[in-house]
């Protein structure tokens, strides 16, 4: 038979990367004023037409780009801000992928004009479909100006899945606030079909907040401000008397980088215990700086999640460090009998933080190593029918372990039994094998075992349920209660049932055996950003996003002490898994440290 595998030409990967990249204009509108952001301007203009879906263009007054670099910038992996892999982990910068431009010139009609200071002409390049229509010099000032036309021009399957222009525009107006907010020093402006949206000038944070969201708001703002050895916190909250209905203006920006994080947001609404009024929501605008190197930022395509090293010591600080400011602040609470039950932190939390949350795990207490093999099987509760082959010929099978030191263990009292697993820093469990070791990450084996379980619910049988005693009404906007509509059948036999859906607020009255009361609103809330993230196009992917995001929320954390029985039962059902190797977010959840390696480390 001939070959039959072949390199896919630039112009195709450009566009399957687009896909990752560009979901909407508002993509667009991001990656192009994240780089005038890098590029050091002070001064940038927004001009949309027709909510982007004709036209977006910004103008910098950032450093420009050489002759040769307006060329590069359009190429794949093509980027001035890392050099190397270890870059990664120190990044200062918005950028690093160097895919959106490559990506936004294989979908769109793509116009650079770029001049830097020391040279007398900039500059012009045309570009369509990835391929290059032009290049002249230009009189242009210094800095670049990039206008995106016509976008999705070349795949009309998704110019057709655009919204209308009220919903892009949204979005669009979505992105810019979380970029002006991460930046009040520098100026933007933002024009939408030739009519003034935006105009704000170089300020300080409070006076960027009030002329993004008026006037009216500088009076509720309460000041944060803690600074430790791992982070420093600073920025605003509204007073508690003035928390909105429907979900406020919420925003986290880490080192000046909007993310989201459903854990941090948990932190803040928990430190207003007791003073909102049921069903209300207080704004905030929290700016949190850490060490570069102590956060993972590459865990998502368009970078609004990241992954934090201490996340547990930033939830007690922040809740500690927002508690106190409304205290000082005078901040009356306000007696409410009626307390939403979402608001209340978990149980476990309020003794000792580092128990935030505990994987429900169930063990076999009658389980004795010592006895018949018959018996053995019940140490395996999660062990599933497709426990797979190559785990078990992996693991010493528990008999092997203990016949091995049967004699010897015998002396000491009969309940002793052999610690097959340890876990080191509450983050990795190591488990003894034949070979070896296999050092597994708790949470993201954790995640993998909870999205095939979801995904199994979701798409072939339904999950069990559990009734609430009383049911749980929660608010949303109007959009995300659509949104959760249309999601209602596979959140049906994902385990939730509902009862009313009114235009902005729903009633829950049973959830998944594997939710606690107390997650059930960040649960929903994850959902909706992770939903809002990805826009998945098939139905599949609906169901992928949603076993995904339930997954991440419901892992036990980096930080989580577990017990040995927790960790066995963990391993086990890892290894059930059908793909144990890998996270739902693609990275390694154990690796294997044979005892050759081992030796090998020592041969020296
Ligand atoms: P990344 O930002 O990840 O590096 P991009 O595709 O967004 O990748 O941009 C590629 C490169 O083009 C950047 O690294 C930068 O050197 C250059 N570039 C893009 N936009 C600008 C701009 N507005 N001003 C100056 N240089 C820019
Ligand atoms: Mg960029």
């Amino acid at each position: 038979m001939s070959d039959i595998i072949q390199l896919l030409p630039d112009h195709v990967a450009n566009q399957i990367a687009a896909g990752e990249v560009v979901q909407r204009p508002a993509s667009v509108v991001k990656e192009l004023l994240e780089n005038a952001i890098d590029a050091g301007a002070t001064d940038i203009k927004l001009l949309l037409k027709d909510a982007g879906k004709i036209l977006i263009q910004v103008i910098d007054n950032g450093k420009g780009m050489s002759i040769t670099d307006a060329r590069m910038c359009f190429e794949r992996h093509a980027t001035s801000k890392i050099k190397k892999a270890e870059d990664l982990f120190d990044l200062h910068t918005k950028g690093f992928r160097g895919e959106a431009l490559a990506s936004i010139a294989a979908i769109a009609h793509v116009e650079l004009k770029t001049k830097q200071e020391n040279q007398e002409l900039g500059t012009s390049i045309k570009i369509e479909g990835s391929k290059i229509i032009s290049q002249n010099f230009v009189n242009t000032t210094t800095g670049t100006s990039i206008a995106v036309k016509n976008l999705f021009y070349n795949i009309p399957a998704r110019r057709k899945f655009l919204k209308s222009d009220t919903i892009e525009t949204r979005h669009i107006i979505d992105e810019f606030q979380r970029i002006v907010l991460a930046h009040p020093s520098i100026s933007f402006l933002l024009h939408h079909n030739d009519i003034e949206v935006y105009n704000l000038k170089n300020s300080n944070l409070r006076k960027r907040i009030v002329a993004v969201f008026g006037s009216k708001i500088n009076e509720k703002l309460v000041p944060i401000e803690e600074q430790t050895d791992i982070v420093s916190i600073t920025g605003f909250v509204t007073k508690p008397s003035f928390s909105k209905k429907k979900r406020g203006e919420q925003f986290f920006f880490v080192n000046d980088r909007f993310i989201k994080n459903g854990y941090l947001n948990h932190a803040v609404i928990s430190a207003f215990e007791g003073l909102l009024v049921q069903g209300s929501h207080p704004s905030y605008f929290l700016y949190l700086k850490v060490p570069a190197n102590s956060i993972d930022i590459n865990i998502h395509p368009t970078k609004t999640e990241i992954e934090f090293d201490n996340a547990n010591a930033l939830y007690a600080m922040l809740r500690a460090t927002i508690k106190h400011s409304l205290g000082q602040y005078n901040v009356a609470p306000i007696l409410d009998f009626n307390r939403d039950a979402n608001l209340d932190i978990p149980y476990q939390l309020e003794k000792n933080s580092s128990h935030i949350s505990t994987p429900k795990i169930i063990v076999n207490p009658d389980f004795n190593p010592f006895k018949e093999a018959s018996q053995k099987e019940i140490h395996f509760p999660f062990n599933r029918e497709k426990h797979i082959q190559s785990w078990e010929s992996l693991h010493t099978s528990v008999e092997t372990l203990e016949n091995q030191n049967h004699d010897e263990l015998f002396k000491n009292t009969q309940e002793e039994k052999i610690q097959k697993t340890f876990q080191i820093q509450r983050k990795y469990i190591i488990s003894l094998i034949k070979s070896g070791v296999v050092l597994i990450h708790q949470s993201l084996a954790h995640q993998r075992i909870l999205y095939e379980s979801f995904l199994e619910s979701i798409t072939v049988k339904e999950a069990n349920s559990q009734q609430l005693l009383f049911p749980v009404k929660i608010s949303f906007s109007s959009s995300e209660i659509e949104m959760i509509y249309t999601l209602k059948p596979e959140l049906e036999n994902a385990g939730f049932s509902f009862d009313e859906f009114t235009r902005d607020s729903l009633t829950i009255k049973g959830i998944p055996t594997s939710v606690t009361e107390s997650k059930i609103s960040i649960i929903l809330e994850d959902l909706l950003n992770d939903i809002n993230l990805e826009v998945p196009e098939t139905s599949y992917s609906h169901f992928d996003v949603m076993a995904k995001s339930f997954a991440k929320t419901l892992s036990i954390k980096t930080g989580t002490f577990l017990s040995e029985r927790e960790q066995e039962s963990l391993v086990n059902d890892l290894f059930s898994c059908k793909e144990p190797s890998i996270s739902p977010t693609g990275k390694a959840t154990f690796k294997t440290l044979t005892l050759n390696k081992i030796d090998h480390l020592f041969n020296n």
